[in-house]
């Protein structure tokens, strides 16, 4: 019987960095049937429901294992930083119990490799420990362009002396369309746990069966994302003015675009609406609170557009279900991906923010026109279409993901076989 090659991944505490993680995962163990990998999730509180149910969801068969570490409690984190930072100190807190957890594991089941996500990068301290030596790689899913601006960086800081968002030329990364500094991420930081629960599913689900084809605009922030009061009182008239379909998830306000990472408020985010606006749009459109099967919803054959943060993941969905977008970046690399999307793929529109940050009503409405019934839809309809065929050729038995994939299996392998030695990084 042929051998099989362990190896250890580490995720961080945020539901769409472990999805993300484990559907890797799964693809590695479905090319290499003798890979098997152990995920290590450190945990703030409880782990997110939404990855509990992912998890439910492997087959028994998969040669996919998971491990909470013990949970770091929220109380203890400093209240006055970012969720983000919140995020990132629980990695580092849990570092003793992985240390601990990893060792335990490689005494009866030698690993060869750490994969570690990009926020996770201290595991790979331990992954040299002595008595462990691990292969050491970064779980890196952002798009080509992120990368390659990582990749430049030090030229960068050599190049621009002021800070970037006051840089007025444009900056050129290698292979990638130019962008503004505005654009770049403000900061290297990660987002989210898990929602509380999925109670929008069958509702919304149905409440699209009933809609025409294409006709439905998904507005929706990623799994964490906010908007302040005002912006919420314009999207909502946005939408309005609009006359088109819309389905929304609402949360409540903040002044914090990245609030709802560490969990939602405990507040009716409807009680933050426009006067009269839910019973005015009744039949115009669907409010969800707080989450929504998105992929779901992505899917159906009723939407037509896509309103997202540009989260890398609800991009790549969107792509890879032919989704048109308006592009409405948030926070981290978002600003950069709505560039790509819309100048570079020309797959999106962007809409104007006035002086104080705000997209007010009238330039929301115009721009969900635009996208689902203007004079520009047609182009963008058929470009998303090519994007997508292009994503499913990827995806295929020969593709390129599926081959790089197969590739890094036959590394890992080689290595239990003592064939070669690779470091990853
Ligand atoms: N998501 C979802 N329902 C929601 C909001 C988000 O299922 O109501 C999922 C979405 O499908 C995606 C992930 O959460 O897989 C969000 O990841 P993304 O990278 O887009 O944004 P982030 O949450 O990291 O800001």
């Amino acid at each position: 019987m042929a051998k099989i090659t362990h190896i250890a991944a580490i995720s961080i505490p945020a539901f769409s960095h472990q999805a993300s993680i484990l559907e890797f995962c799964k693809r590695l163990v479905h090319l290499h049937h003798n890979i098997h990998v152990t995920c290590i999730f450190p945990t703030i509180d409880s782990p997110p429901p939404a990855t509990i149910s992912l998890l439910q969801s492997l087959p028994s068969s998969t040669t996919v294992d998971h491990i909470f570490l013990p949970p770091i409690n929220k109380q203890d984190l400093p209240q006055d930083v970012p969720p983000a930072v919140q995020i990132q100190l629980a990695v580092s807190q849990s570092m003793p119990s992985f240390r601990a957890t990893l060792h335990q594991l490689h005494s009866t089941t030698p690993f060869v490799a750490l994969v570690a996500d990009t926020f996770a990068s201290e595991a790979l301290q331990v992954a040299k420990d002595i008595s462990l030596n691990l292969s050491a790689y970064i779980y890196f899913p952002p798009s080509a362009m992120t990368l390659s601006l990582f990749l430049h960086l030090k030229t960068l800081h050599n190049q621009v002396s002021c800070e970037y968002r006051d840089h007025k030329e444009l900056i050129r990364i290698p292979g990638c369309i130019p962008i503004y500094g505005h654009d770049l991420p403000e900061h290297f930081r990660v987002i989210q746990t898990g929602p509380n629960s999925d109670p929008n599913g069958p509702e919304c689900v149905r409440w699209l069966d009933n809609q025409r084809p294409n006709s439905v605009l998904y507005v929706s922030f990623g799994s964490g994302g906010t908007l302040c009061q005002e912006q919420v009182n314009e999207m909502a008239l946005g939408l309005e003015l609009s006359g088109q379909k819309f389905l929304w998830v609402l949360r409540a306000p903040s002044d914090s675009a990245n609030a709802a990472y560490l969990g939602a408020e405990n507040v009716d985010p409807l009680s933050f609406l426009p006067r009269g606006f839910l019973e005015r749009t009744k039949g115009q459109g669907l409010v969800l609170v707080n989450w929504a099967p998105q992929t779901q919803i992505l899917s159906h054959s009723s939407t037509g557009g896509f309103l997202t943060h540009c989260g890398w993941n609800s991009t790549l969905e969107s792509i890879v279900m032919g989704v048109p977008m308006i592009t409405w970046p948030l926070f981290a690399e978002q600003r950069m991906n709505a560039v790509l999307l819309t100048e570079g793929l020309k797959v999106g529109l962007r809409p104007k923010f006035n002086s104080d940050g705000i997209v007010e009503r009238d330039e929301i409405a115009m721009v969900v026109k635009g996208l689902m019934v203007g004079e520009e839809t047609n182009g963008i309809r058929q470009r998303i279409r090519e994007l997508k065929d292009a994503a499913a050729d990827a995806l295929k038995e020969d593709g390129s993901s599926t081959r790089d994939l197969f590739q890094f299996g036959t590394r890992l392998e080689n290595l239990k076989r003592g064939h070669q030695t690779f470091d990853g990084l």
